[in-house]
């Protein structure tokens, strides 16, 4: 069986329900017109195996829709299998509806059935287009052996039944597959949609170079971060990292090679961060970390660490060894910083501090 876009099989699924009960009220109507010519133990039968089998269809319509929910393969290949089996028997049920009117009623009433197997065909074209080869089976299925019990009795009449039949086979095929295409191409281009927002997602919030959050989102999940701390009473620090003499980097190395320190340096700091910290590149070399649930105390220490890993590391590219320090300055929530803009300026300030203190140093 083809691999069929499982949305399109959602709404498959999702329209058996529906499906199974106009089957069961065309089933009614059909026991209704016909239950004085055909034997009572026939249609019985009939009646009962459509109910049976409408029973059998809501359960694996069910089954199927939570199998594609949960991602299950298997499951999802048995409940197609399933599917297409049940309606296998759903077509050959109409198809003995037909020949049972055929044989048993006099005329006008195998008009009257032919009337029922269009329409039966034409709502399957809408519920089972989906599921494009399952609609195909159906419909070869219920049409075939009517043309040929048709094709049997051989008069005028029945013939003329037979031409008009083969005459709506194109008609009916060309609507399902019309129905297919334009349910697949609504889902594509929902589809394409969803990434697109993704990637503008993904570009309005993240770095380029080194895939952490830029500035901008920095900002604003910092203030959010705050505002839930400050409500909830506990600690916030900042840190704000800028590489010592990186212009010097880029001088004797080439830009490249200063690309190069930037995006690893971000790896080497990030192994050392929790899931809670929020990590930005807010400049060229310059980085932020917000730290939830950190006191200053334990963020100097954080901090610290940071430095000396970055102190200790060598870069490799291409055939340069290359040192690098950093110098951070460090700013904690409180009576006085109420925002991420203070937390931001006195980082910034003890950043400075760290600076002119002869840099690869923390200030606070
Ligand atoms: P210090 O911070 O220790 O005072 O010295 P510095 O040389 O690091 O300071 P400055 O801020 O003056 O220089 C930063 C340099 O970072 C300038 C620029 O060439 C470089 N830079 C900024 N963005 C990028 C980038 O995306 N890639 C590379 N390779 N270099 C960058
Ligand atoms: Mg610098
Ligand atoms: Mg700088």
């Amino acid at each position: 069986m083809t691999a069929t876009h499982p949305k399109l099989v959602e709404i498959l699924v999702d329209q058996t329900p529906r499906a199974m009960i106009a089957m069961l009220i065309v089933s009614s109507a059909y026991i209704w017109i016909f239950y004085r010519f055909a034997p009572f133990y026939i249609l019985f039968t009939w009646f009962s195996l459509q109910i049976l089998l409408a029973l059998y269809r809501f359960h694996n319509a069910k089954n199927f829709k939570k199998s594609i929910e949960n991602n299950d393969p298997e499951k999802t290949k048995q409940n197609e299998v399933a599917f297409i089996l049940s309606n296998i028997f759903q077509a050959t049920m109409w198809t003995a509806s037909s020949v049972i009117a055929i044989i048993y009623a006099p005329q006008p009433f195998e008009l009257v059935i032919f009337v029922m197997v269009i329409g039966i065909i034409t709502a399957a074209a809408l519920s089972m287009s989906s599921l494009y080869k399952a609609y195909l089976v159906f419909f070869f299925l219920m049409i075939t052996p009517q043309v040929i019990v048709l094709i049997y009795y051989g008069d005028h009449q029945h013939i003329s039944l037979v031409v008009l039949t083969i005459i709506y086979i194109p008609a009916t095929i060309l609507l399902s597959k019309a129905i297919y295409n334009s349910r697949l191409s609504n889902i594509e281009a929902h589809y394409d949609l969803e990434s697109s927002i993704d990637e503008l997602h993904r570009l309005s919030t993240i770095d380029n170079l080194t895939n952490i959050y830029n500035r901008r989102y920095f900002f604003k999940v910092s203030e959010a971060a705050i505002e839930t701390a400050l409500a909830e009473k506990h600690d916030v620090s900042l840190l704000m990292i800028d590489i010592d003499y990186f212009k010097k980097i880029n001088d004797n190395y080439g830009h490249l090679t200063g690309d190069f320190i930037l995006t690893n340096l971000v790896k080497e700091i990030q192994k050392s961060m929790r899931s809670s910290d929020i990590f930005a590149r807010i400049g060229g070399e310059e980085f932020t970390i917000l730290l939830n649930n950190t006191s200053i105390y334990s963020a100097e220490n954080i901090a610290d660490k940071i430095r000396k890993i970055i102190e200790n590391k060598t870069f490799y590219y291409n055939n340069d060894q290359i040192n690098v320090t950093i110098s951070i300055g460090l700013s904690a929530l409180n009576s006085e910083n109420r925002s991420i803009e203070d937390l931001y300026q006195r980082a910034d300030k003890q950043l400075y501090i760290a600076k002119i203190n002869g840099r690869n140093r923390v200030s606070s």
